[in-house]
C-alpha cells in the first residue's frame, strides 16, 4: 500500500451518509487502502477483510502487534459464510437478536480470511455494526471489512474523528467524521467457538446475554504482559491507558471519595498535576484543590453517558498534560461491567481498595 501523503477527514451525515464520500471511502478499501469509519462503539480502522496486505497495514499504523486479532465487520447476515465456517445455531439466535448491534462472535475462520486478521488463530471474530456510516460502507465496498479501534496501540479508543487525527494522522486515507460515537465503548466480545465465555464486556451486557446462554461468564482478561498471547490474544493489561499514571479507587463511597480527595491533595502537594474523572455530582468535592483538572463524565446514575464519555474524557487530560488521574470505580452492572473493564485496563490491572 503506498503510504497516504495526507489524511482526508470527510464529513458524513450520521443518519443518511453522502453516498459520494462513502463512494469515496468504499473505493479505497477496494484499492487496499485504509479508512477510518465511526460504528456505534468507537471509530474503526478498515481494511478488507480479503487483503491480507492492507489488514497488515493495520498492524503498522496502529503499532499494533501481530498476536492480537482483528474484527471483521459484516452488513448483513448473508456475508458470514465467506467470513466463518461450522457457524452453530446460537450464532443464529444471538445474530437475529442483537446484530444488528454491539455484540462480536468468536466462530471458526473461514479459510478465505487471511490468517493475518485473526493473528494466526483458527478463529474469527465478527460483528455487524448498526451505526448508517458503517453499514453504507461496507455494502458499498462489498466486502467484509477488518477493523480494530482506530487508536495506536494501548491508548484509549477514539470516540470521535478528531482522536483519529491525533493518533493515525498521515497513516490512513480518509476518515469519516459523523461526530461522536454513540456508545463510545467497544463491542462485547463473545467466543462461540467452545463452552460459551465472554472475552471482552462491552457494549452489549452480560445481562442480556443470559436470557440465551443461562450461565454465561466473562473470562477475567487481566494476565501478565509476558505471559503466552496465543492463550489470550489481544488481553495484555495495560491498554485503553493515558500516558498519566491511572490511581483506580474500589470499596464503599464515602471513604472512597475521602481517599481521592486526600491522594489529590498529597499529590499536588508533592509537585504533581493531577487529574480527577468524577460524575457531576462529585465535581464539587475536587474542584477547590489549586491546580487539580476535573473532567465530568455525566450524571452517576446515567451510564450510558459515563461510558460514552470515558475515553474522551481520558484523552482530554492527556492533553492537559496530568501526571496522575484520580478515579473510582461505579456500579458494574449492566454496561458498568465494560466501564470497569476499561477503567482497570487504563490502570493497568491495579486498584487500590479502600476500607469501609
Ligand atoms: P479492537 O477491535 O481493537 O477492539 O480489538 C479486537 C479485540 O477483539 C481483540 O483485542 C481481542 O480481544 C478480540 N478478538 C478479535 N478476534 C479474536 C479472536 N479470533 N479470538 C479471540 N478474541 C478476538
Ligand atoms: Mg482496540
Amino acid at each position: 500500500m503506498a503510504i497516504p501523503e495526507q489524511t482526508h477527514v470527510i464529513s458524513v451525515d450520521s443518519v443518511q451518509p453522502d453516498f459520494a464520500a462513502i463512494h469515496v471511502a468504499a473505493e479505497l478499501l477496494r484499492a487496499g487502502q485504509l479508512v477510518a469509519f465511526p460504528t456505534e462503539t468507537v471509530y474503526g480502522l478498515g481494511a478488507n477483510a480479503h487483503d491480507s496486505a492492507a489488514v497488515g497495514c493495520i498492524f503498522s499504523a496502529k503499532s499494533r502487534p501481530a498476536n492480537d486479532p482483528i474484527i471483521v465487520h459484516i452488513a448483513a447476515l448473508g456475508q458470514i459464510d465467506a467470513v466463518a465456517r461450522e457457524i452453530p445455531d446460537l450464532a443464529y439466535q444471538l445474530a437475529q437478536h442483537f446484530w444488528p448491534g454491539p455484540l462480536t462472535l468468536v466462530l471458526a475462520r473461514h479459510p478465505n480470511i487471511p490468517p493475518n486478521v485473526s493473528a494466526g488463530l483458527p478463529t474469527v471474530a465478527v460483528r455487524m455494526p448498526v451505526h448508517p456510516v458503517a453499514r453504507a460502507l461496507i455494502q458499498a465496498a462489498d466486502c467484509p471489512i477488518a477493523a480494530p479501534s482506530a487508536n495506536t496501540f494501548s491508548r484509549p479508543s477514539a470516540t470521535t474523528a478528531q482522536h483519529v487525527l491525533q493518533d493515525l494522522g498521515g497513516r490512513v486515507a480518509v476518515i469519516l467524521d459523523a461526530g461522536p460515537t454513540p456508545i463510545g465503548l467497544e463491542s462485547t466480545v463473545l467466543d462461540l467457538t467452545g463452552e460459551p465465555v465472554v472475552l471482552r464486556p462491552g457494549g452489549v451486557d452480560l445481562e442480556q446475554l443470559r436470557v440465551f446462554i443461562p450461565n454465561l461468564q466473562i473470562k477475567p482478561r487481566y494476565i501478565a504482559t509476558d505471559a503466552d498471547p496465543a492463550n489470550a490474544p489481544g488481553q495484555l493489561t495495560r491498554h485503553y491507558a493515558p500516558s498519566a499514571q491511572v490511581l483506580l479507587f474500589s470499596g464503599p463511597v464515602g471513604p472512597v471519595r475521602a481517599q481521592m480527595q486526600q491522594t489529590a491533595h498529597d499529590r499536588i502537594a508533592s509537585g504533581q498535576r493531577v487529574g480527577v474523572l468524577v460524575i457531576d455530582e462529585e465535581r464539587e468535592l475536587f474542584v477547590a484543590l489549586p491546580g487539580v483538572q476535573v473532567v465530568t463524565l455525566g450524571p452517576g446514575d446515567d451510564l450510558a453517558q459515563v461510558g460514552a464519555r470515558l475515553f474522551a474524557a481520558l484523552r482530554a487530560l492527556d492533553r492537559q498534560g496530568v501526571d496522575v488521574i484520580v478515579v473510582r470505580a461505579l456500579a458494574r452492572a449492566g454496561l458498568g461491567a465494560a466501564i470497569w473493564d476499561r477503567l482497570l485496563r487504563a490502570a493497568d490491572g491495579k486498584f487500590i481498595a479502600v476500607e469501609g
